[in-house]
C-alpha cells in the first residue's frame, strides 16, 4: 500500500481530538487527516443520554483495559475507543474544576505561556453554549451543548435536603464563582441527545470533507528521522501503513499517547531497552506522573419505589423508552445523575477536596446499576489525590494492551483523607432527609466502622473515575515531556494534546477540561503551523 500525506495528522478523535481538528479545519488551509482507532458513532445508545450504562455494561466501543493488581486484584479501566473517544460514552457531567488547578499548571510551565485559571476561562466559555448562566463565567454562543438538569427526581431532592442538614450550601453554579456545595448537575446534553465532541466540533467538517477521518485503524507509532516527526504508522488488515505528514500531533489519551510516543523510541531509556526499542530520544517521564480520582461508593438500600431502579429493566424500561422516543423526555433522556455535591469535609468553607455523585439507584461503579432493589450510592471521589502512577509496555508488540498501575491509596494521605470522605458520606446518609427512606447499608455495610476497617475496604474497592491524565506531563523542567506550547522535547513538529499533558489532575471530570486544553494546543499550533507556511 503507498504512503498517504496529509499536513497535520492527528492520532485519536477522542475529546481533544475534535478540538484540534475542528479548530484547524477553521482556522487554518492545511490538510488535516484524522486516525481513529475505534468506529463511527453511529450506535443510538451514545446518543441517548442515559445510554452509557448500557455501551460500559456490554464494554461496547471501549478500550478494555485491566490496572496491574491493585491490592491484589485488577481493576477495570476502561475509556472510549469511538468517534469521539470519552465524549461519546462518558456520563455527560460538565464540570470545570477550581482556579487553583489551572494556576498550578500554571507555575509548572513558569510563565513561558499562561495557563492560568484566567486564561483557561476563556477557552471554556468560548466553548460553551449554557442553555441557562449567562455571566462572566458562563459562554452562550460556542459549540458544545450544555444543559442544568432541571427534572429532579424525588430521591435525588432528599439527597439535596441531607446535605444542606449536613451543612453543605446550596449552589446552583459549581462552575461559576465557587465550586462548594449541593448542585444539580451541568450536562452535555442537548434536547434529550448526548452532544459529544463529534458534534460540538467536527461533524460539519467530515461532511464538508474538510477533515478526513479514518476509522478502525490502530496507530502503533510516530516516525522520526533526525529529531523531526514526519508521520505514523498503523496497523489495519494486519498490515502496516504510513500517512506521512509535517506535522503530528498525539491525541490518544493518557493511556495511548505514552504508549505510542515509547514504541517510538521516546521514553524511558531502561524500559525502551527492555524491548529493544531504539532510543531516539530519552524521556524519562513518559508514562509516568499517572493520575485519576479514585472512587468508592456509599450504597444504601430505601424503601418503596425511590429512584430510577424500576427503568432499569423490564417493563419501566420499556415504558422508559417509548416515552423517550416519543418525546425525548423522561429519565433516560437525562444522564440519570442529577445532583452533585463538592466539599472539604474539615473545613465547609475551604476549597472542596471530595466530590460526590448521588446516583438514585444500587452501583458497584456509580455508573451501572446492579442489583433489584431501589437505593441510592454516594459515589466518594477524592478531588486532589497524591498518588502517582504509571503506564508502561507490556512488551515489544506495538498492539499489545500497556501495563497501567494507578497507584490508588499509595499515598497515606489520600486513605486517611478517603476514611474521612466514606465517614463524611455515611453522616450525610443519616441526616433526616435520607434517614426517614434509608434501610440498611450495603456498602461499607454495618460490620465496617472503626477507621482500620474503613481503610481495609476502601483498598479493596477503590477504582477509578474514569479520569487518568498527567502521563506526558507539561513543564518547564527537563523531565516534562511537553513544553509550555504542547511540543514534545527533542522531536521537531510532534505535539501531545490531551489529558496526558494536564502536570496536575483537575478537581473535575476530565471531558470539559481536555476540550479547553484542546482550544488552547490547537491555537498554539494554527500560530506555528501559519509561522512556518509563511
Ligand atoms: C466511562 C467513563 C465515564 C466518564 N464520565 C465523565 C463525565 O461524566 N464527565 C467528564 O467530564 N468526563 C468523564 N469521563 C472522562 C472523559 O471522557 C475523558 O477524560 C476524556 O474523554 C479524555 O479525553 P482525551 O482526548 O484525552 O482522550 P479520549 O477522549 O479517550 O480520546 C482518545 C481517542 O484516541 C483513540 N486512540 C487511542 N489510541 C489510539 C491509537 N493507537 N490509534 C488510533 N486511535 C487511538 C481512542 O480510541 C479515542 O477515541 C469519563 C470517561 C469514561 C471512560
Amino acid at each position: 500500500m503507498p504512503d498517504t500525506e496529509t499536513d497535520i495528522v492527528i492520532v485519536g478523535a477522542g475529546a481533544s481530538g475534535c478540538v484540534v481538528a475542528g479548530y484547524l479545519a477553521e482556522h487554518t488551509d492545511a490538510r488535516i487527516t484524522l486516525l481513529e482507532a475505534g468506529g463511527a458513532d453511529k450506535d443510538p445508545f451514545i446518543k441517548i443520554p442515559a445510554g452509557y450504562a448500557k455501551l460500559l455494561e456490554h464494554d461496547r466501543h471501549v478500550w478494555k483495559y485491566d490496572t496491574v493488581p491493585q491490592y491484589g486484584t485488577a481493576r477495570p479501566y476502561r475509556s472510549g475507543k469511538v468517534m469521539g473517544g470519552g465524549s461519546s460514552v462518558n456520563a455527560l457531567c460538565y464540570v470545570r474544576g477550581q482556579p487553583r488547578d489551572y494556576d498550578e499548571w500554571n507555575e509548572a510551565v513558569g510563565g513561558e505561556e499562561d495557563w492560568s485559571y484566567a486564561e483557561m476561562l476563556r477557552h471554556f466559555i468560548a466553548q460553551e453554549c449554557s442553555d441557562t448562566f449567562h455571566n462572566a463565567y458562563h459562554g452562550a454562543d460556542g459549540d458544545m451543548k450544555i444543559e442544568l438538569t432541571r427534572h429532579i427526581n424525588p430521591l435525588n431532592r432528599l439527597c439535596v435536603k441531607a446535605f444542606q442538614e449536613y451543612g453543605l450550601p446550596y449552589n446552583v453554579d459549581y462552575n461559576g464563582e465557587s465550586q462548594i456545595g449541593v448542585s444539580p448537575v451541568q450536562t452535555n446534553i442537548e434536547a434529550g441527545r448526548r452532544c459529544s465532541a463529534v458534534d460540538a466540533y467536527l461533524r460539519r467538517h467530515l461532511q464538508s470533507g474538510r477533515v478526513k477521518a479514518v476509522t478502525g485503524i490502530t496507530v502503533t507509532r510516530v516516525l522520526i528521522r533526525e529529531g523531526q516527526a514526519y508521520g505514523v504508522e498503523y496497523l489495519a488488515g494486519g498490515r502496516s501503513h504510513r500517512v506521512l505528514a509535517r506535522q503530528v500531533v498525539l491525541s490518544a489519551g493518557a493511556v495511548q499517547s505514552p504508549k505510542i510516543l515509547m514504541h517510538s523510541g521516546v521514553g524511558p531509556r531502561e524500559q525502551l531497552n527492555a524491548f529493544g526499542i531504539p532510543v531516539k530520544v530519552e524521556a524519562p517521564e513518559v508514562g509516568e506522573n499517572l493520575q485519576d480520582h479514585p472512587i468508592c461508593c456509599v450504597r444504601t438500600y430505601v424503601r418503596g419505589k425511590l429512584g430510577y431502579q424500576d427503568i432499569c429493566g423490564g417493563l419501566g424500561a420499556a415504558k422508559a423508552g417509548l416515552r423517550y422516543l416519543l418525546t425525548r423526555d423522561g429519565p433516560i433522556a437525562g444522564n440519570g445523575i442529577e445532583t452533585v455535591s463538592h466539599w472539604n469535609p474539615q473545613d465547609f468553607t475551604a476549597d472542596p477536596t471530595v466530590q460526590c455523585y448521588h446516583v438514585p439507584v444500587i452501583s458497584e461503579d456509580g455508573l451501572i446499576p446492579t442489583g433489584k432493589r431501589p437505593g441510592v450510592t454516594l459515589e466518594v471521589v477524592l478531588l486532589r489525590p497524591r498518588s502517582r502512577g504509571w503506564v508502561r509496555l507490556a512488551d515489544a508488540n506495538p498492539d499489545s494492551m500497556p501495563l497501567i498501575n494507578p497507584n490508588f491509596m499509595e499515598d497515606e494521605q489520600d486513605l486517611r483523607d478517603a476514611v474521612a470522605a466514606i465517614r463524611a458520606a455515611r453522616s450525610v446518609m443519616a441526616q433526616d432527609a435520607l434517614a426517614q427512606v434509608t434501610e440498611e447499608e450495603l456498602a461499607p455495610g454495618a460490620a465496617i466502622q472503626s477507621d482500620e476497617e474503613i481503610a481495609q475496604w476502601i483498598r479493596k474497592v477503590v477504582n477509578t473515575m474514569w479520569h487518568p491524565v498527567g502521563t506526558c506531563r507539561m513543564g518547564r523542567d527537563d523531565r516534562a515531556v511537553v513544553d509550555a506550547r504542547l511540543r514534545v522535547k527533542g522531536v521537531e513538529n510532534l505535539r501531545v494534546i490531551d489529558a496526558s499533558i494536564m502536570p496536575n489532575i483537575v478537581s473535575a471530570n476530565t471531558n470539559a477540561p481536555c476540550q479547553a486544553l484542546a482550544r488552547k494546543g490547537a491555537i498554539m499550533l494554527a500560530e506555528d503551523y501559519d509561522a512556518r507556511q509563511n
